[in-house]
C-alpha cells in the first residue's frame, strides 16, 4: 500500500536527524557539510530503493533529503546527494532524462534560497523548508494530473491516482515538517550548549577579575595617601601635576569601587530606611551638579515608606540612575523623580527630557562597560540594576531617541508609617538652576 511504503519513507528521512544528533557533540564531524551529505544521500539511495510502484509510477520521498541537505548543509552536502540522486537514477535506469531533469530541477530551488534561508528565524525556517521541499513534488504532481486529463484516463483509475495524490501530498508535507522541526531544535541544542560554556567562562573571568581589582585597591590606597602628603607640602611646580595625579587616581579608584561593588555588592548594615530620605539625601548630593548642568530637577516624595536596606547602596544606585538622567539632558532641561507605593511595592520613576536612547543602545545599556560618553565608565547603570536586584527590586528602562527616557525602579516595601500620615503625598519640590 501506499500509505505503508511512505511512512518507511518517512523513517528513512529521519534517520540522518538522529544519527546526526549523537555524533553532533563531536566537534570535528559535528558540523561537517560531508556527514550532512552522506547521511542525507544514504537517505536518499534507501528513499529510492524503497519507493511504491505504480501505474508506472515511483511514489516515494526523494526530494526531501536533497532539499534538506541544501538548506541545513549548505551547497557541499546538497551537492553530495544530487550526485548520489543522478548515480542512483542511471543505475535504476526507465526515463533517465525525466529524472535528471527533475532532479535538477528539485535541487535549484533550494540552491537559490540558501542564503535567504539562513537570515530567517526557526519558525520561518521551518515554514519555508516545507515549502520548498514540496515544491519538485508540487510541479510533478501538476505534470500527474494534466497527463491524465489529457490522456482521459477511465475514471476509476484516476479517482485511484488522485487519491494517491493526495496521500503523498500530506506525507509528504509531515515528513518535511517534522525533519525540519527536529533540526531547528538540534540547532537550539547547540547554541544553548555554547551559551552555557561561553556563560561559565564569563563567570570565571569575572571572579578573576575581582580578586586582581581587589589587590591592587590596597596599594593604590597607599600611594594616594603618600601622594596627598606631598601634595600638601609641595609648593613648586609639581603642585599642578601632583593635583592632575590624584583626580585620575581618584577616578581610577572609583572605577575599582564600581567594579568590586557590581562583581558583589556589599550589605554592610542594613536598616529599615525613609525611602522620601534617601532620595532627597541624593538629590542634595547632586545638586551642585545639575546646577552646573543648567538641568532643573524636581522631586516629588511619599513620606510614609520604608525600605530595608544598606543606605549607602541604594543611594549609589540612585545617584549613578539620576547623574545618567541629568548628564543626558541638554542645558534647559528637566529631570522629574518621582516616588510613589502601591501595596507591596514602592515605585521610584526617574525620567528626563534629555536625548533618549535607540533600540540598540537600549538593548546594550547594563552591559559592563557600555558607555558613550568620553570620560565615562560604563559601570553606573550596571551597578545600579545589581543593587536594586540584591535588594529584591526590579528595574526597568523606557527610552525615545530625541525625546528622553524613563526609569523605573520598583522596591519592596518594609513598611509604611501612619504615625506620619499628616505628611502623606507632601510634595517636595527641589529646583536647581
Ligand atoms: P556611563 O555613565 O559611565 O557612560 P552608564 O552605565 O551609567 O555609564 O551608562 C551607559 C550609557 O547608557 C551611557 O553612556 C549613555 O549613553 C546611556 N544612558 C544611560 N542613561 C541614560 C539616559 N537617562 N538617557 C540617555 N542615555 C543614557
Ligand atoms: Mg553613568
Amino acid at each position: 500500500m501506499l500509505a505503508e511504503k511512505l511512512l518507511l519513507n518517512v523513517l528513512i528521512i529521519l534517520l540522518p536527524i538522529f544519527i546526526h544528533s549523537v555524533l553532533s557533540d563531536d566537534k570535528r564531524v559535528g558540523n561537517s557539510p560531508f556527514l550532512c551529505g552522506v547521511l542525507q544521500s544514504f537517505a536518499l539511495f534507501l528513499s529510492l530503493m524503497f519507493s511504491y510502484k505504480e501505474g508506472g509510477l515511483y511514489w516515494d520521498l526523494r526530494y526531501v533529503p536533497m532539499v534538506l541537505a541544501f538548506l541545513y548543509g549548505g551547497r557541499i552536502a546538497g551537492g553530495m546527494v544530487l550526485i548520489t540522486y543522478l548515480a542512483t537514477r542511471t543505475f535504476m535506469g526507465g526515463d533517465i532524462l525525466l529524472g535528471y531533469a527533475s532532479g535538477f530541477l528539485a535541487a535549484i530551488v533550494p540552491f537559490l534560497f540558501l542564503k535567504r534561508f539562513w537570515n530567517l528565524d526557526a519558525k520561518r525556517r521551518v515554514k519555508t523548508a516545507v515549502i520548498i521541499g514540496f515544491w519538485p513534488s508540487l510541479s510533478m504532481l501538476v505534470i500527474l494530473i494534466t497527463n491524465i486529463i489529457i490522456n482521459e484516463a477511465k475514471g476509476e483509475d484516476s479517482n485511484k491516482i488522485l487519491m494517491n495524490v493526495a496521500i503523498f501530498g500530506i506525507i509528504q508535507i509531515f515528513a518535511v515538517w517534522v525533519t525540519a522541526i527536529l533540526n531547528e531544535a538540534m540547532i537550539e541544542k547547540d547554541l544553548m550548549k555554547k551559551e552555557i560554556l561561553r556563560a561559565e567562562k564569563l563567570n570565571t573571568l569575572g571572579e578573576l577579575a575581582a580578586s586582581i581589582a581587589h589587590e591592587i585597591r590596597n596599594p593604590l590606597t597607599v600611594v594616594k595617601g603618600f601622594l596627598q602628603m606631598m601634595h600638601k607640602q609641595e609648593k613648586g611646580d609639581n603642585y599642578y601635576y601632583l593635583s592632575l595625579v590624584l583626580t585620575e587616581l581618584g577616578r581610577a579608584e572609583s572605577i575599582i569601587n564600581d567594579y568590586l561593588n557590581f562583581a558583589k555588592p556589599q550589605f554592610e548594615k542594613l536598616e529599615d530606611a525613609k525611602l522620601a530620605e534617601i532620595i532627597t539625601e541624593v538629590t542634595l548630593l547632586l545638586e551642585a551638579f545639575a546646577a552646573k548642568e543648567g538641568v532643573q530637577v524636581n522631586v516629588k516624595l511619599d513620606w510614609d515608606v520604608y525600605v530595608k536596606t544598606d543606605r549607602n547602596q541604594l543611594k549609589q544606585a540612585l545617584v549613578n540612575l539620576i547623574k545618567n538622567a541629568i548628564e543626558a539632558t541638554e542645558e534647559g532641561g528637566e529631570v522629574h523623580i518621582s516616588q510613589a507605593s502601591a501595596g507591596q511595592e514602592s515605585y521610584v520613576v526617574i525620567s528626563d527630557t534629555g536625548k533618549g536612547m535607540d533600540q540598540d543602545q537600549l538593548a546594550r545599556l547594563g552591559t559592563l562597560f557600555y558607555t558613550t560618553k568620553d570620560k565615562g565608565t560604563g559601570l553606573g547603570t550596571s551597578v545600579s540594576i545589581k543593587i536594586i536586584e540584591t535588594m529584591g527590586g526590579s528595574i526597568s528602562f523606557k527610552s525615545e531617541k530625541g525625546v528622553g527616557t524613563e526609569v523605573t525602579i520598583i522596591l519592596p516595601t518594609y513598611k509604611t508609617s501612619f504615625l506620619e500620615g499628616q505628611n502623606n503625598a507632601k510634595l517636595s519640590t527641589i529646583v536647581k538652576q
